[in-house]
């Protein structure tokens, strides 16, 4: 049985709390409708010339000059790079940082959802240490600082904002690459929910389902602890209350609040313990098709919570009271089994396509995408053990249509 306290609907988490370890926020986080407009004053310490780094999609919506209207008139100098794409490329980063040395930049603003930030953090790196992203990415840590950042998020789903990774496509190779510094954490977040209201419904999706990863394999994975399990489940309690609003009705400044609220408490948490084998696949699949990360995410999180239940039980069952499912009379099992089965009907609900529908994906690359994935980073913090060639089963399964996780309850 999982343990519920003295109001039943509230699970207490089981982490051991002399596991703490330790816990790491860098970033100043201010956080309301109308924060981003405080970038002229939080500017101030930076010095006066500073280099945006955005995409052409956020840039079309007509934020980036919304924000930027007090900072020029305020007569700082400002460059804007806006070649971006979704999934940032290494040569985006190098030319974002060429072009941060060529103005003399004193600060990095970006201003966009994971990608523009990912992109912005490798440039404010690759500016002070040079080379490419492959010279700087994990187990490395940089040699110099890089040059201050700000983030300003403008979609609910990556948390990149208070986390000190990038996540960089290495077209050469077709993978993703990791670059990790505790100084590449932005020094400050302006997170404001206002600006996620144009974000299209497909993206919302997408994003959401990204939030909800986040909290659900850092609540369940091996290195969570007390602070990051409190972190973690209230913001799946925010995703269950918020996503399908916001999907359905974007305009909802309520469900906007919710779900970037959810994702800035979601980036805290595994900023510290780490995502885990459904992110490792995402990351396979994104770096070697393009999957949208969100998409890739929603597609692998319920077959790999089917594989890892046998292992956590208690931890899904409470991942199943966060999203509002009533577990009274359950055992830790079955609730378990419904929280994945609440997933994939959100996801479902979102419209979100299964792994046979997704743009380039063959069957045929699925042992090259487990070697990927095994060889991940964050492979040691998944619940249960995996190897490619575990990573390999749940393909084939997913590939099959089949998420009810037969092959792992033996
Ligand atoms: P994204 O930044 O790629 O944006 C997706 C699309 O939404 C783009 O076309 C963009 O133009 C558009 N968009 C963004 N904000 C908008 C707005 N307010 N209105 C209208 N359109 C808007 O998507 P994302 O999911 O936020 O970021 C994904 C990237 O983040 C991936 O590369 C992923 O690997 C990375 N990531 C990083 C971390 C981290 O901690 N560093 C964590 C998770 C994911």
């Amino acid at each position: 049985m999982h343990h519920t306290g003295p109001d039943s609907s509230v699970a207490i988490p089981a982490t051991d709390p002399t596991q703490f370890g330790s816990f790491l926020l860098q970033t100043e986080v201010r956080f309301g409708p109308g924060v981003a407009l405080e970038l002229v004053s939080a500017l101030a310490p930076y010095g006066d010339r500073i280099l945006i780094v955005t995409d052409l999609g956020v840039r079309l919506t007509g934020l980036v000059d919304q924000i930027l209207a007090p900072v020029i008139a305020a007569g700082v100098a400002v460059t804007v790079y806006d070649d971006v794409s979704p999934n940032p490329r290494d040569h985006e980063c190098r030319a974002a940082s060429d072009l941060a040395r060529a103005v003399g930049a004193t600060v990095i603003v970006a201003i966009g959802g994971g990608s523009p930030i990912d992109a912005a953090k490798c440039a404010a790196a690759l500016a002070t240490n040079g080379g490419s992203v492959r010279d700087w990415a994990v187990p490395r840590r940089l040699a110099a600082d890089p040059l201050p950042l700000i983030a300003i998020p403008t979609t609910a789903g990556t948390g990149s904002e208070v986390t000190r990774g990038a996540v960089i496509t290495d077209e050469e190779h077709r993978t993703k690459l990791t670059v990790k510094d505790p100084r590449m954490a932005p020094r400050l977040a302006l997170v404001d929910p206002s600006l996620t209201h144009s974000v299209p419904p497909g993206v919302t999706a997408a994003t959401g389902m990204d939030v909800l990863t986040h909290a659900i394999e850092a609540y369940t994975g091996r290195r969570a602890t007390p602070v990051s399990d409190a972190l973690a489940l209230h913001a799946i309690r925010l995703v269950a209350a918020n996503l399908a609003t916001a999907y359905e009705h974007g305009d909802d400044a309520i469900a906007r609040e919710g779900m970037l609220m959810a994702s800035l408490l979601a980036g805290m948490a595994f900023g510290n313990a780490d995502v885990a084998a459904v992110h490792c696949l995402a990351e396979a699949l994104g770096g070697r098709y393009d999957t949208p990360h969100g998409v890739a995410n929603a597609v692998m999180l319920p077959p790999v919570m089917r594989y890892n239940i046998v292992t956590a039980p208690d931890r899904h069952a409470d991942v199943a009271t966060a999203l509002g499912i009533d577990t009274r009379d359950l055992t830790a099992d079955v609730a378990a089994d419904r929280a994945v089965d609440a997933v994939a009907a959100l996801a479902h609900r979102l419209e979100i396509p299964r792994l046979p529908e997704l743009d380039r994906v063959t069957a045929a690359d699925f042992a090259a995408l487990a070697l990927t994935a095994a060889a991940n980073s964050s492979t040691p913090s998944n619940a249960r053990p995996i190897d490619a060639a575990g990573y390999e089963a749940i393909l084939t399964e997913s590939w099959g249509g089949r998420t009810d996780g037969v092959i792992w309850r033996v």
